[in-house]
């Protein structure tokens, strides 16, 4: 895909602003009924199209946390994520670096160049901790 000349349309300037006003980490349907308040006549088939592209392009990370769906985020410094399995929401945490072990580890396995990282951590949120007691 030709990032560089990938013209930002319309629909995919709003898709980017409503990801880029939340951190709730939202799926292509979440975003859609968002988007959908601005650009009435947007299908969801439109927003999922132009989330791909985003996150193609390295605008947008896509989320895959073992759920059986995508989420995205328009957060793109490094950073890992939190998943409550109680109420489902993502919260983003700060990046912690790797010690040099594991990094040296990693490129000695089959030569492998490691070139991005996504890691998430499931638990239980502060409000479903509070409720359970
Ligand atoms: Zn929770
Ligand atoms: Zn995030």
């Amino acid at each position: 895909m030709d990032c560089e000349n990938t013209r930002l349309t319309q629909q995919r300037k709003v898709v980017l602003e409503e990801l880029k006003k939340t951190t709730a980490h939202p799926t292509a349907d979440e975003l859609y009924e968002v988007v959908r308040k601005r650009l009435p006549n947007i299908s969801l088939g439109t927003v999922y199209r132009n989330l791909e592209i985003l996150s193609a392009c390295g605008e947008i990370l896509k989320l895959d946390l073992g759920e059986g769906k995508k989420r995205f985020d328009a957060r793109m410094d490094p950073h890992y994520h939190l998943r409550c399995t109680q109420c489902g929401r993502v919260f983003d945490i700060p990046y912690v670096p790797l010690d040099k072990e594991i990094e040296e580890r990693l490129q000695g396995v089959n030569h492998f160049k490691v070139t991005g990282i996504q890691i998430h951590f499931d638990g239980i949120c502060e409000e479903c901790l509070k409720k359970m007691n």
